[in-house]
């Protein structure tokens, strides 16, 4: 049989058409016909059918005793791991109680949805996701720039002539928060027809190669490389509100803040010649469509929430932005700005802090960087039980290695996931869902945040079996027992809704199934049945004219009237923002104080087009080959320390120390070393084969979870202070040091 879906393991919606025989699939190739990726797809694309038959996912309930684990009835497993976070609750309050969301969740809409509506069951403070290592501060902008935290610009890259890349690599990636498969070929577009691409990176990445040109940048100081772009717009009259004119305010402010921080003065701190920000600056500003866009490389380090801000403002104030070839927004089927703003939910910064150290939430979610601390660390609402879903943030947030001996402490642990992996080997639980083929699926996330309006739906390819389980009906299944247990503790405000829900969600294809509520979602959007001629549901989805997908068209110009900040305005003075603007000039001694300091170099991660975070690593195909977890070091670095191409070498942060091979080469600039993470399989106890034979070493060993964004509260892993020296530890030695 022939089915078309979209791939959902990475933000890029590539259309995919998957050949099965019976209850295997035997192809996956890109689906020519899918209006937005045209065919394009990458080699990850195969792991959907990996996982989907990886021996090692799991199917069925396990309960852990000490080190082994046993199968249990879904009865057993959600009543007892309801239960026990009942105890947990009733004992030490509802913040002891944490949780964290992995990437995936975003990935999965009935998780999505119904990972919204435990969280408010769950009453608890102590929640963390990937957020906070990844795309959080550029949230943080929207919110303050629009009003809204998914309010998230896209750069109309297929209409661009100018595209300025900061820390983001999305020859790889295909395009993250711009979603945009075949990246590599919209970039050879954009040149075709005259335009120019220049990236600013500490590596000469895969998108930099095919770069009009690419320009060094010290980790760390983009801020003020984009602080300083903005002295030269003000200083050389280049400021153009356009359309915007009466909607933007707070302009003499804004150049005020920057006034001093001229490319002469930040070059030294940068590594970026004057003359040559100058001339970016110029061409930039005076391209008719030119966008500034910065993604992982400019989040997550300590001045994440400015960088990302600065980005947004530059398109802002010099004209690019809300206009063909800028930075526009999507007007998606289903609309999340406008989900947000009917239930009250535009989001929020600020409202509470971190119990130890005090840093900011952001959208009613703390960093993911405080987790172990809030683990650790004795006294009320400390963190004693913890749920994850889809998430392996032993490998994915900052001081992994901390995380991992805090997670063997906790009372107890429940993990709603398809791996034992090096998170969930600590669970006393472990719930595992449906993988991707075994539900429906459509991209709630993505679709908002692509460089063309588009909707697909895809339904399940497979059925799942009786004694499986969806994410959403995990969820729920919590959900109702917390409930019930909180009715009959006198929660009388529970008595109705824990009523309602274990009468509604027994039933799969009751109203409670996620797809009902997309339909719902689909009919009052934009493009629903009153709004437009598509007239979108989910029958128009599911015709058989639309099943590659649906085209709405290029991105359109929506501003001001979209704005949802309080006065229907944009403040490019926000305060929070100038008010780190001491802190960046600061920063600006540190910077040299490091390049003094030989020893020193500063850890950059890299995406790799064959890796997923950690989760894709236990397929066959995509982890064969030489080893892909590598350090990367210039020809200076490993010269002075005797160091030699392929040579084993140990790398030692304030946190901890790995030991990886290293490649030399100039693709990073001296004083950079680069290592990619999501690897590190050797902890004991974990359940995937493939993967545990080819371990490689966990850059998160080496972030240092005391390093955040104070603004942002993101975590600092792009240029953390190493030390790399030549090593002959093996894995055994790895595996001896790892927390049991
Ligand atoms: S780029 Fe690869 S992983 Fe991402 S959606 Fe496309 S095929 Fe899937």
């Amino acid at each position: 049989m022939t089915h078309f879906r979209s791939c959902n393991l990475c933000e890029a919606m590539c259309g995919v058409r998957i050949e099965t025989e019976g209850d295997r699939v035997v192809s996956i190739r890109g689906d020519e016909a899918d209006p937005f990726s045209r065919g394009y797809i990458c080699p990850k694309a195969t792991a959907l059918g990996d996982i989907h038959h990886d021996p090692d996912r799991l199917r069925r309930p396990l309960r852990r005793s000490g080190s082994t684990w046993h199968e249990i009835s879904w009865q057993e497993a959600l009543d007892e791991t309801a239960a026990r976070i009942h105890r947990i609750r009733s004992e030490h309050g509802p913040h002891a109680v944490g949780m964290y969301l992995g990437n995936p969740t975003v990935h999965n809409y009935g998780a999505l949805l119904y990972s919204v509506l435990f969280a408010k069951v769950l009453r608890s403070r102590s929640r963390f996701s990937a957020t906070s290592v990844d795309q959080l501060p550029k949230m943080l902008a929207s919110l303050l720039l629009y009003g809204h935290q998914v309010m998230m610009s896209v750069p109309d890259i297929d209409r661009t002539d100018c595209f300025l890349i900061f820390g983001g690599n999305p020859a790889v990636s295909n395009g993250s928060l711009m979603s945009a498969p075949g990246m590599k070929h919209r970039i050879a577009a954009i040149r075709a027809r005259g335009g120019r691409v220049i990236v600013f990176d500490p590596r000469r990445t895969e998108t930099a190669e095919l770069a009009d040109e690419h320009v060094f940048v010290r980790p760390g100081s983009d801020a003020l490389i984009l602080a300083a772009m903005l002295q030269v717009l003000f200083a050389e009259d280049q400021i153009r509100l356009g359309h915007l004119a009466q909607a933007v305010t707070g302009l003499d402010a804004l150049r005020e803040a920057v006034r001093d921080l001229t490319p002469e003065r930040v070059a030294p701190a940068t590594g970026v010649p004057a003359e040559t920000l100058r001339r970016i600056v110029r061409s930039y500003a005076q391209s008719e469509r030119a966008v500034l866009y910065g993604r992982l490389g400019v989040s997550t380090h300590h001045f994440g929430g400015l960088c990302n801000w600065l980005i947004d403002v530059i398109n802002i104030v010099s004209g690019h932005f809300d206009r063909k070839g800028g930075a526009m927004f999507t007007s998606p089927a289903v609309d999340l700005v406008q989900l947000g703003t009917w239930l009250d939910q535009k989001g929020h910064h600020d409202k509470f802090r971190s119990r130890v150290r005090g840093i900011p939430e952001f959208g009613g979610e703390l960093p993911a960087a405080c987790m172990a601390e809030e683990i650790d660390t004795p006294g009320e609402k400390q963190i004693r039980a913890l749920i994850t879903h889809a998430g392996n943030p032993v490998l994915s947030t900052p001081n992994g290695s901390r995380l991992d001996a805090g997670l063997a402490r906790l009372d107890f642990m429940v993990a709603i996931d398809i791996y034992l992996n090096e998170t969930t080997r600590h669970a006393h639980i472990i719930l595992p869902p449906t993988f991707a083929l075994e539900h429906d699926h459509y991209d709630l996330a993505f679709h908002a945040l692509a460089v063309r309006n588009t909707a697909k739906y895809s339904p399940a390819l497979f059925a799942k079996a009786a004694d499986q389980r969806h994410d959403w009906q995990i969820f729920a299944g919590l959900m109702t027992r917390l409930l019930q247990h909180d009715a009959q503790s006198g929660r009388a405000k529970d008595v109705v809704l824990a009523r309602l829900l274990s009468l509604l969600s027994d039933k799969e294809q009751g109203w409670l199934d996620p797809a009902r509520a997309l339909d719902l979602l689909l009919h009052i959007g934009p493009h629903g049945l009153r709004r437009t001629q598509k007239r979108l549901s989910l029958a128009t989805l599911l015709r058989d004219e639309n099943r590659h997908g649906v085209d709405l068209g290029p991105l359109e110009r929506c501003m001001p009237a979209r704005l949802l900040t309080r006065d229907k305005r944009i403040d490019v003075a926000t305060p929070v923002m100038l008010a780190d603007f001491p802190r960046l000039r600061a920063s600006l001694a540190a910077a040299q104080q490091v390049e003094a300091d030989a020893k020193t170099l500063l850890l950059i991660g890299r995406r790799q087009l064959r890796s997923n975070n950690s989760w894709c690593h236990n397929s066959e195909r995509l982890v064969k080959g030489p080893d892909r977890c590598t350090l990367i070091m210039n020809p200076s670095d490993a010269t002075q320390r005797s160091i030699s191409e392929g040579e084993r070498v140990r790398i030692r942060s304030r946190v901890g120390e790995v030991v990886a091979p290293v490649v030399i080469s100039t693709e990073v600039m001296p004083g950079v070393v680069s290592l990619p993470h999501g690897f590190g399989h050797h902890r004991p106890g974990t359940r995937w084969r493939v993967a545990e034979a080819h371990p490689g070493v966990s850059a998160n060993d080496l972030t240092d979870d005391l390093l955040v964004d104070p603004v942002a509260g993101t975590a600092h892993l792009s240029g953390v202070p190493v030390t790399v020296e030549r090593a002959a530890a093996d894995l055994d030695t790895l595996r001896q040091s790892a927390p049991q």
